[in-house]
């Protein structure tokens, strides 16, 4: 009832939520109260969380945040959301989010800009909370859920979790399954929880992992127990340190931050390692080949016909045109261009080929590192602090949009668990993050390490 109270209280202001569920959410919490009283509680109980508008829920709003998608209730559940239901969660109800996940702000969602519970002190200008997992955060952050469902590509999970001063957690590729979530790039996508401590997000990553021969990338290993790993410490670890994250023009209190989460693990016992990951630079440009590439794939199966809004004409084809030039926002019209244009036959070797290779260059530095004793990199989550709604140099250039992936995206490339945990303020009191990277299936370390920093 708090929360559902505080949703109602604060929504029209945040936008975060697009659907609330409060009669399932009762239904949910009244079944919760019936285990609980026998003592056969989950490991999740009775607690609240938001679910991001990409994963199925079953009979209830999901959509992406697209208008194409209008009206569309699924006849299933996601099998993450049925993981989290299964051990006792209760839904609130679906979370703003940019369209398809396509975004870094949050403003390309159907239903508008999510805004950031922090101001810059001494203004009233709205900030965005990050994106594409905006209303995972901005709801986390402003106590509207306990934890939220979201879902990271390139960075949606870590950066908004950065923006708003939450916990993030992409896990490893393979580790959460990704049936009954939306697609938007399936070699990158993976679900992960935002939350406010880093043990809430064991617990929450936890309960969303684990097999699942419903997804055919799903991996099949027993999940740890990712809670007990929290206060593991870091004693005997070596950090590495990638002298290629080092980016010109990068903000003085960012680069004092990094330094500081090192100077914390070095306090708890770790060694600090100065690491090269050489393909860095080409990893932004790569990932907006692979990518789109997908998407447009993937947002084929929009027609009109199987799912959401129909727009008609006087054929089939009219029909097409019409319901997806209605149905899709700007920033998923400008993917399918670039996602067609570098599928196209002329253009595939030079393009799509090429940053496939690339993408494993990504990945084989990481394995350099790794192999070279690091245990988990340390650095930045974002570029800068949460940036106003409306900036209209961003706006006016999306390149400068996609420069706030810059950190996260090499994780999605290479398929490595990231974790994004707040470490500090900017000199306007905005929340910054760190970023830690890990071996794949070593989410154990970064939660431990996590922890140190929090
Ligand atoms: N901001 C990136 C993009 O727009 C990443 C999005 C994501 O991780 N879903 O593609």
């Amino acid at each position: 009832e708090a929360y559902i109270g505080a949703i109602d209280a604060a929504n029209d202001k945040l936008n975060a939520y697009v659907a609330t569920t409060p009669d399932q959410a009762r239904d949910m919490a009244r079944a919760s109260d019936a285990k609980l009283a026998k003592g056969e509680a989950g490991l999740l109980e009775g607690i609240p969380l938001g679910v991001k508008d990409l994963f199925a829920t079953k009979g209830v709003h999901t959509q992406a945040a697209s208008h194409i998608l209008d009206g569309f209730k699924p006849e299933y559940e996601s099998t993450v959301t049925a993981n989290l239901w299964r051990d006792g969660a209760v839904m609130l109800g679906k979370l703003n989010m940019d369209e398809f996940a396509m975004g870094s702000s949050n403003e390309t969602s159907y239903y508008g800009s999510v805004i950031n519970p922090f101001r810059a002190e001494g203004s009233n200008a709205n900030l965005v909370p990050g994106g594409s997992s905006g209303g995972s955060a901005s709801a986390v952050a402003a106590w509207l859920c306990a934890g939220a469902t979201a879902t990271d590509t390139g960075g949606s999970i870590r950066q908004p979790a950065a923006f708003t001063g939450t916990v993030g957690i992409k896990p490893t590729y393979g580790r959460c399954s990704r049936w009954g979530t939306v697609a938007f790039a399936s070699s990158l996508d993976q679900a992960g929880p935002i939350a406010r401590t880093v043990e809430d997000a064991a617990l929450m990553l936890q309960s969303m992992s684990g097999f699942d021969a419903k997804d055919s990338t799903s991996v099949d290993l027993a999940v740890p127990d990712f809670a007990a790993a929290v206060e593991r410490g870091v004693k005997g670890l070596t950090i590495g340190v990638p002298r290629e994250y080092r980016m010109d023009g990068m903000p003085a209190e960012i680069e004092a931050l990094w330094n500081q989460g090192l100077e914390w693990l070095k306090a708890e016992g770790a060694t600090v390692k100065d690491i090269s990951l050489p393909h860095t630079k080409y990893a932004l440009p790569a990932y907006y080949i692979v990518a789109p590439a997908e998407a447009s794939s993937n947002l084929a199966r929009y027609d009109g016909v199987k799912y959401g809004l129909r727009v008609s004409g006087k054929d089939i084809t009219d029909l097409y045109e019409l319901t997806r030039a209605a149905g899709f926002g700007r920033e998923v019209k400008r993917r399918i261009m670039i996602g067609t244009y570098v599928l196209s036959a002329g253009y595939f070797d030079a393009y799509y080929v090429k940053a496939q290779k690339v993408r494993t260059l990504i990945k084989k530095d990481f394995e350099d590192a790794f192999n070279a004793g690091v245990d988990a990199v340390l650095t930045p989550a974002t570029p800068s602090a949460a940036f106003a709604i409306g900036d209209e140099a961003l706006a006016a250039d999306p390149v400068a949009m996609y420069l706030n992936d810059v950190f996260t995206v090499t994780v999605n490339m290479a398929g490595l668990p990231g974790i994004a945990v707040p470490a500090g303020k900017d000199g306007k009191g905005l929340p910054l993050g760190l970023q830690l990277i890990g071996k794949p299936f070593d989410e154990e370390t970064l939660f431990a390490a996590a922890r140190v920093i929090e």
